[in-house]
């Protein structure tokens, strides 16, 4: 090997970049800032090498020990019967989890559904639900009743009772003791913040949770909302207790390749329950054609445990590049990661909407599109959205969303990859300096 050239051709690749990158619209002021950002980032890019390299092992044992082959890739039509390779990504997906099964299916349409069937197939008129972590997110409150809606578990005659988090973020031990009665049937704990400025629960905060939840009444389901959490940590809920973990397939598990679907992993009763309640009671899990869409399912789990590392990466540096620039951020630039959710506090409704045109400037599809503030039903004030998603809505590719209110806060996740991540930050940055908004001035 010829080790003389390796220099030159480094710094020629370096030069090469900064042409690229100017290009593509990124000045060499912003450029240069994000590279000083990104000098003090490799111990915590090591650390989600790392937390993905164990992730990725998790996921090819799980295919091997299932024996996925080639016959596996193949769709059914109609019924669906005797669908090989349904039924062999769902023992993945249990293997993967850890857990004794698995659902995972297209016609669970989306993260929310895949919550809804948890929760309708698994309580019974009568049964309460209880949230230990205070309000759950934003499309559940529609499923549970707490905001009257048709077909909601509170016209079934389902209760609901809720534990707030004590002002520090920590459980309220006490009033989770006190809400717990003879109705108790379900606990649902919410892994990631959502939209809320809580901070994200982690694996072992859940853990502690539940065992404090099974020490009292060993016969409650506790399932975790696990939504932007598969793949953050080595472990997931189901390896601290959680007797069912749920999600969305156009999140982390999907890769980015999954064009629909949802899951659900854990004891095969309630998995059972879930399956009779998505298809039809006598018909359970045995109907329910895969179509085309397994070598996507497969593939994107294949790729999930990088995928959502691009992610996190994307997230933790666009949280010390703005909190350099003085803005609050949250989490912030130090703290461990338990989702892949990023939010950023800006006070200021233009740069609000100046983020979100550098996440839309950035993206590989409908980058021409100006996003714009919009009257969302279920808001109440307007919301920006920046997505240029292969596949739409999906949030494991590079998005940002924010209500247009004080305090003008943006919500941002994803990346496919993180060059791209790292691009698309860059470009909201070049945004905000371009209006005028703000200056980079690292001293
Ligand atoms: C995204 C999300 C949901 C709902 O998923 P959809 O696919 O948008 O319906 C539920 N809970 C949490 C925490 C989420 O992040």
């Amino acid at each position: 090997m010829n080790t003389e050239k390796k220099r030159p051709a480094g710094e020629d690749l370096d030069a090469m970049q900064r042409r690229m990158y100017e290009a593509m619209g990124i000045s060499g002021e912003v450029y240069t800032f994000g590279e000083r950002i990104l000098d003090t980032l490799s111990s915590r890019f090591a650390e989600i090498d790392a937390v993905a390299q164990y992730n990725q092992l998790k996921v090819l044992h799980a295919m091997q020990e299932a024996k996925v082959s080639e016959a596996c890739l193949q769709g059914t039509t109609g019924y669906g019967y005797n669908d090989l390779g349904r039924e062999t990504l769902e023992r993945v997906y249990a293997s993967v989890f850890h857990t004794q099964d698995a659902l995972v299916r297209p016609q669970i349409t989306c993260g929310t559904h895949a919550l809804a069937l948890a929760l309708m197939s698994n309580l019974r008129p009568g049964d309460e639900l209880l949230s230990p972590v205070g309000r759950p997110y934003d499309t559940l409150e529609e499923v549970i009743g707490i905001r009257p809606s048709r077909g909601s578990l509170k016209e079934y005659g389902i209760s609901y009772r809720q534990v707030d988090l004590l002002p520090d973020g920590g459980f309220d031990y006490e009033g989770i003791a006190g809400a717990l009665n003879e109705k108790t049937r379900l606990v649902t704990i919410q892994r990631s913040k959502g939209y809320q400025t809580r901070p994200t629960l982690s694996v072992k905060r859940i853990g502690e949770l539940i065992a404090f939840l099974k020490a009292r009444r060993p016969d409650i389901i506790c399932m975790v909302d696990n939504c932007y959490g598969e793949f953050v940590e080595p472990s997931e809920p189901s390896d601290v207790g959680a007797d069912l973990v749920v999600g969305s397939l156009i999140k982390n598990p999907g890769g980015g390749l999954a064009p629909v679907g949802g899951y659900l992993a854990g004891k095969k009763e309630w998995i059972e329950n879930a399956a009779f309640r998505l298809t039809s009671p006598g018909l359970g899990r045995e109907v329910g054609a895969s179509l085309a869409v397994l070598p996507s399912f497969y593939q994107g789990l294949f790729l999930a445990p990088t995928v959502t590392a691009a992610a996190l990466k994307g997230a933790v540096f666009a949280a010390n590049l703005y909190e350099r620039l003085g803005f609050s951020v949250l989490p912030d630039g130090r703290e461990s990661r338990h989702d892949i959710i990023q939010a950023v506090t800006f006070g200021n409704p233009q740069m609000l909407v100046a983020f979100c045109e550098g996440i839309q400037a950035a993206a590989p599809v409908d980058s021409h599109v100006l996003p714009m503030p919009w009257d969302m039903p279920g808001y109440d004030s307007q919301v920006i959205m920046a997505a240029g998603a292969f596949v739409s809505g999906s949030s494991i590719e590079l998005s940002a969303d924010g209500p247009m209110k004080p305090p003008y806060s943006v919500y941002f996740q994803g990346g496919l990859t993180w060059p791209h991540a790292r691009f698309g930050i860059l470009m909201t940055l070049q945004k905000l300096v371009e209006k005028g908004l703000i200056k980079v001035d690292f001293s």
